[in-house]
């Protein structure tokens, strides 16, 4: 069965089609700049990426050039063998715990929350709408980067804040990236062999959030209300003092939407750094000997061994911590450094297995007292993987 996983943002639409229950990747590609001038469209079959620039004005095109690949390249000889799609959906507020089937009310209700993710959940919406129109016979599911979360304790996931603005306002902590926290719990399990696990996800990527898992059960997470919480990421702050924002705004005379907006695009590395929010750029940058870099390095190794301390504490121990996401994935360095801050665990480093990009490994020696893996993320294939089931 062929099941289409879905990420649609307000200018792009990324799809990668598998074959299920097997997971075989078929296609893959990206549309981008959609509805803005120079638009263009990249896929890869069988490893071979080719690049076509045309206007795209809207998701529905998007979807009818991506049908017309499909059966061009012999992938597909009818709409029909498209059984299922599956979307990503970044917030499902408190309603949706898992994976469902889209209908007008679920509709309705990601509308309802887009006031807690006005760039994203109406962006999904659009694409939904256009997958809809153009491959109408499939069965479309909504996956939700919350619905992970939504096992959090109401002590877990409240903020200190009058209770009402909880109850009336739906003001609480969320979390995102669960569909990556989801993936690379359920694998570290299979590595450990056992269920009844407590584990630490750590997903480093330019957003940024960790995840402390009993039991194949998300228990904390350090994203919030949105993902702008927790973490130092590329350019977003994480957690502050919430008073620095009338402060600043007093001082500045920046408006609420400003202050906003450079929360999330020009703070974390870049905002520390001063010149990147790309990690690569700040080893660069740490080569060469620049101290901005070495404190943005700094800081944001300082905020994950943090958050593990505190999850360590919260689950009375950790049976694995696993690094995920471009970062986690990609970065020896960042993963050293977080690992030598741990070293009061007894958690000790194999710096060779540490020394690989891209790939799952043990980067703990055998004597360490908690193994830490490294394990490359999939969130579509988690995508398809819960389409599919509910089909
Ligand atoms: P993601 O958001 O998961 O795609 O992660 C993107 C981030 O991963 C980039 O901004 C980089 O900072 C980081 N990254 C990717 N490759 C590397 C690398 N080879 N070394 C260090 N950081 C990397």
């Amino acid at each position: 069965m062929k099941v289409l996983s879905v990420n649609a943002g307000s200018s792009s639409l990324k799809f990668k089609l598998y074959e299920m229950p097997e997971g075989k990747d078929l296609i893959s590609g990206n549309f981008e700049r959609i509805g803005i001038d120079n638009s263009f469209y990249t896929i890869k079959i069988n490893g071979e990426k080719t690049k076509k620039e045309l206007s795209i004005p809207n998701h529905k095109v998007a979807f009818t050039i991506l049908v017309e690949e499909l059966i061009n390249n012999n992938i597909v000889n009818s709409l029909e063998e498209i059984k299922g799609i599956g979307h990503r959906i970044v917030q499902g507020g408190d309603y949706f715990n898992k994976t469902v089937i889209i209908d007008e009310q679920v509709v309705a209700k990601i509308e309802e929350f887009s006031s807690l993710a006005p760039l994203h959940n109406p962006a999904a919406i659009t694409g939904l709408r256009a997958a809809q129109e153009v491959i109408p016979n499939a069965i479309q599911t909504a996956v939700f980067d919350t619905a992970f979360h939504q096992t959090m304790k109401v002590e877990q996931f409240l903020y200190g804040l009058p209770y009402e603005w909880y109850t009336k306002y739906k003001a609480r902590r969320y979390g995102a990236h669960g569909t990556s926290h989801k993936y690379v719990s359920e694998r570290i399990n299979e590595i450990l062999g056992r269920q009844d696990t407590k584990t630490i996800i750590c997903h480093i990527g330019n957003g940024a959030s960790i995840s402390a898992v009993e039991n194949g059960k998300c228990i904390n997470t350090s994203m919030g209300l949105t993902p702008n919480a927790g973490l130092i990421m590329g350019t977003r702050c994480g957690d502050i003092d919430a008073t620095i924002i009338p402060y600043i705004m007093d001082k500045t005379g920046l408006s609420i939407a400003e202050v906003t907006n450079i929360m999330n695009k020009e703070s974390g590395l870049l905002g520390i750094s001063g010149i990147s929010s790309d990690s690569r750029d700040i080893e660069d940058g740490i080569k060469d000997g620049n101290e901005r870099c070495v404190l943005a390095q700094k800081m944001y190794v300082r905020r994950i061994i943090d958050y593990i301390a505190k999850y360590y504490f919260e689950m009375n121990g950790v049976d694995a911590i696993v690094f995920t996401a471009g970062i986690g994935e990609n970065s020896p360095l960042t993963r050293a450094q977080v690992i030598e801050g741990l070293e009061v665990m007894g958690i000790k480093l194999n710096g060779e297995a540490n020394n690989s990009r891209s790939r799952e490994v043990k980067i703990t020696s055998e004597d360490s007292k908690i193994p830490c893996y490294v394990i490359p993320t999939d969130e579509e294939i988690m995508i398809a993987k819960d389409t599919f089931e509910l089909i």
